[in-house]
């Protein structure tokens, strides 16, 4: 019998080509006079070139964003916006700039403007998970919501290819936990479905050619539907795992999401042969769903091992003990031995195994 609760974050989000241009407007609509354009380090330029468009109604350009929204990152940012008497915020980037964004907004409630360049989908959420001493713990709370989301398909053409494909893979990862998901509801399957689709189509055709205009569009929409999976249902030991080797070893984000995915899923293939089936068929695969994502991830070039992203074998058994406490609900019950095999397997860049296999 069918029986679900369906929630729907509320936020407004523009879609197109060349939609940052539409930023003064957004400003102006939120009633916004001092907004801080933040971005990291090396996409300053592009924070640079919203602050000019947005001419008197921008307070500056804070480049500092970093991945894993360090704490000391957000206090830094904290005493700019009051030094600089700021009423809003612009994050234009990927997740760690999103994140910095939302980090600000926690604690000031200030509204943000988010013009995602990734797909990791961060903007779509109600969640930020900040790192600090090494230890990564997320919170959730309506205030860092975005106000609006400006996707920009033209911002998203200088992502290189290695980060596109992994991206895409993170994205993925979004909407396959939401298939399987306790509080999983007919919306988001159907979204998770049509944002796998998006992505297996889509990346292979950035690969060949990264300005491929179409492919950019159909990735960066993925990401939109991808992203509100990830917002409005619970994720299991997939997330779980990136979330905590992420902050122990502060690895790439979307490369370890890129890595854990295919183990993960075929973890859970024995209790979700329904998310399976319809994961296969997002992938356009005719069997096994955690051999496409992998072949899918290999044929894009990703990496297939997280001794190859900096963790050290000598950090498993930690990444364990950390991963089980607060542990998720998992379609299969996340037990030690089996949590260590499966990050073992992920660490040596061996093939998927299911849990009952190993
Ligand atoms: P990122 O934001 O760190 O970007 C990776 C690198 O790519 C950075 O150096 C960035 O400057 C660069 N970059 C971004 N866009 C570019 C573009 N268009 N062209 C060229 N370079 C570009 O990586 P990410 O994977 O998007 O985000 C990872 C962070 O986001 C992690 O901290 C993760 O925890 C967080 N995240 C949070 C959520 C959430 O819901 N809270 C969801 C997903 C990710």
């Amino acid at each position: 019998m069918l029986e679900f609760v369906c929630n729907t974050l509320p936020s407004r989000v523009i879609f197109g080509e060349g939609t940052s241009a539409r930023l003064p407007e957004e400003v102006e609509r939120l009633g916004l006079q001092r907004a801080l354009v933040l971005a990291t380090p090396s996409r300053k330029p592009d924070a640079e070139c919203l602050a000019a468009i947005l001419g008197t109604r921008s307070a500056g350009v804070l480049a500092t964003a970093v991945m894993h929204t360090p704490a000391n990152v957000t206090e830094a940012a904290l005493a700019v916006v009051a030094k600089l008497g700021v009423d809003g915020l612009v994050a234009v980037g990927g997740g760690s700039t999103t994140g910095l964004s939302k980090a600000i907004a926690l604690r000031t409630d200030l509204p943000q403007i988010i013009i995602p360049t990734t797909y990791a989908g961060s903007e779509m959420t109600p969640s930020v998970g900040e790192t600090k001493d090494g230890v990564k713990t997320t919170q959730r709370s309506p205030r860092v919501l975005p106000e609006v989301v400006i996707y920009d398909v033209e911002r998203t053409l200088s992502l290189p290819v290695a980060l596109s494909a992994s991206s895409g893979m993170n994205a993925i990862a979004h909407a396959v936990e939401a298939l399987y998901a306790r509080d999983r509801n007919p919306v988001a399957m159907l979204m998770a479905e049509e944002g796998v689709r998006a992505f297996a189509q889509a990346l292979p055709r950035i690969l060949a050619n990264p300005v491929d205009r179409e492919a950019r569009a159909e990735a960066l929409y993925g990401a939109w539907l991808c992203g509100i999976c990830l917002g409005s249902v619970s994720m299991a030991i997939h997330h779980k795992l990136c979330h905590v080797l992420g902050g122990l070893f502060n690895l790439p984000h979307a490369q370890t999401h890129t890595v854990i995915l295919p183990h993960a899923t075929a973890f859970n293939a024995p209790a979700a042969p329904d998310a399976m089936a319809r994961l296969a068929r997002a992938l356009g695969v005719a069997t096994d769903a955690a051999l496409g994502l992998r072949e899918l991830a290999g044929r894009l070039g990703c990496p297939h091992a997280l001794c190859d992203l900096g963790m050290p074998e000598s950090g498993i058994d930690q990444a364990v003990t950390l991963t089980l406490r607060n542990a998720p609900w998992n379609p299969v019950p996340m037990e030690a031995e089996a949590v260590r095999e499966l990050i073992r397997r992920a660490w040596r860049g061996n093939p998927p195994a299911a849990a009952s296999q190993r």
